[in-house]
């Protein structure tokens, strides 16, 4: 009897482990982590945007390309 009662409690150990690694694993799998992108500054007002939505001229990043006009008629 004894022996029938480590056996079950052996399986629930088992049932126990196997199930932990699987809620493991799902957590590993989702989605991809979006890195965070990259932060500029617009030379003309300062405002913070990312990378991919600024206009990069002569080596400067705008927010739009009215304050790369505007920027560009103030430096001449
Ligand atoms: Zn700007």
């Amino acid at each position: 009897m004894k022996f029938l009662l480590l056996v079950a409690l052996f399986l629930a150990v088992f049932w126990l482990l196997r199930k932990a690694r699987a809620a493991r694993s799902a957590e590993r799998s989702p989605r991809p982590a979006r890195a965070p992108e990259r932060m500029v500054k617009c030379a003309y007002c300062g405002v913070n945007q990312p990378v991919s939505e600024s206009i990069l001229t002569h080596g400067r990043y705008y927010c739009c390309s009215a304050h790369r006009l505007e920027a560009e008629s103030r430096d001449g």
